[in-house]
């Protein structure tokens, strides 16, 4: 089983935990990115003038149920107790986000106790049986003052589309409380890494059997070098854009620095459609541990990702899923030594805890499947397992 030579195609979250997996079982494993830096789109990396660690693709706040995973970050960096709580800038005023007790009594002016809600909301939700969208779950979990006021605007800016095009899903990711938590995640473990995540993937990478190199491009043609390649690219960029491309929001950031404490808050989110941006984040106040001056804020806009764009947010609308399709059932009759791994290899809006999860997961299943086999010709989708 040892000794065996594998390419893994992206150092972010899901390449830098296969390689760390297959190099402790004695392989070789090279490592490439096209940029040059490792973690992906956690990178971190202090300022320069104000030596505050800033979040370069967007803010990153670990969290999650898992045990395992938790414990897995934990060997390789110092994660600190941070709790995120956001706050969103509306058309009728600033709020808690998520909705809570406190939303809800400021928004409707009332005095509602945990025991009244239930019934308070059910009298604002629209009777839809069956949503189908995030529109249709909106209404029919929230009503429409709260979803125009809250998600509206603020969804169309960040899809760049019709929440009626979007799966109810997305807007599954957030919880509605009767109470006073103002918490933005419901997950047991959360914190962020003292030192950034660009060192906790260093450090994961950092074994003997590892080589990394950075600013490297891939080419398919090296495939054929390795006994199996784990890649954490675009799933249409790896067939050429065959059929078609994926779509992807991209995001795209104004930066400035300032004295002092700009909004007084890591993340506000703006709800408004006619303000341009989605949220402003302040990131000395995601490690409010540290003491600065200064402050760096910076300004969040989404737009469609074209040919040089970085690719974020997997829009899965139900053309992109035909695309998919498409994709997977060629990738699966080419039967090449290659498995697609993590958010663009799979496609899908997953966060860091899940992406490591899986990782960790697909390795495992991949190291007992291949032994002894000339290819691995097991599933060639992390999801798949
Ligand atoms: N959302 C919104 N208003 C907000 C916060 C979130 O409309 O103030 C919507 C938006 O469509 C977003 C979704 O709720 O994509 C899920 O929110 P989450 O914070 O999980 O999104 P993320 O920032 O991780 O994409």
């Amino acid at each position: 089983m040892a000794d065996k030579k594998y390419l893994v195609v992206g150092a972010g979250f899901s390449g830098a935990v296969i390689a760390r997996k297959l190099a402790e079982q004695d392989n070789q494993v090279l490592v490439i990115d096209k940029r040059n830096h490792v973690a992906g789109n956690c990178h971190t990396k202090r300022d320069s003038e104000t030596n505050i660690m800033v979040h370069k693709y967007g803010p990153h706040i670990f969290n999650t149920n898992d045990k395992n995973v938790w414990e897995f970050i934990n060997i390789y960096g110092n994660m600190k107790p941070f709790v995120n709580k956001v706050i969103a800038n509306t058309e009728k005023g600033v709020f808690s986000m998520p909705m809570n007790l406190l939303t809800l009594n400021q928004f409707f002016s009332v005095k509602l106790s945990p025991s009244d809600v239930e019934s308070f909301i059910e009298i604002k939700q629209e009777n839809i049986p069956n949503p189908k969208n995030f529109e249709e779950q909106a209404l029919s979990y929230l009503g429409k003052e709260l979803y125009y006021n809250f998600f509206y605007g603020y969804t169309k800016k960040q899809w760049g589309c019709d929440p009626k095009e979007l799966p109810a899903s997305i807007l599954k990711r957030l919880p509605i409380r009767f109470n006073y938590d103002d918490n933005y995640y419901n997950s047991k473990y959360q914190g962020i890494p003292e030192n950034g995540y660009t060192e906790i993937v260093a450090n994961i990478l950092n074994h003997k059997n590892i080589t990394l190199e950075l600013g490297k491009t891939y080419d398919k043609q090296i495939n054929s070098d390795f006994h199996h390649v784990f890649y954490s690219g675009a799933l249409d960029e790896y067939y050429d854009y065959k059929f078609d491309r994926l779509g992807y929001r991209t995001v795209f950031f104004e930066e400035k620095i300032t004295k002092g404490d700009y909004q007084g808050n890591a993340v506000i989110n703006y709800c408004e459609e006619n303000i341009p941006f989605t949220r402003i984040h302040e990131h000395k106040h995601f490690a409010p541990w540290e003491t600065h001056e200064k402050t760096v804020v910076i300004k969040e806009f989404s737009k469609e990702t074209k040919v040089n764009d970085e690719p974020y947010y997997p829009k899965r609308l139900n053309k992109d899923k035909e695309i998919l399709e498409k994709y997977r059932t060629y990738a699966k009759r080419c039967k090449e030594n290659v498995s697609f791994v993590g958010r663009l290899g799979t496609y899908r809006y997953l966060d860091m805890d899940k992406v490591i999860a899986e990782a960790l997961a697909y390795v495992d299943y991949y190291l007992q499947n291949s032994i002894d086999k000339e290819n691995f010709k097991g599933e060639i989708f992390s999801d798949d397992i």
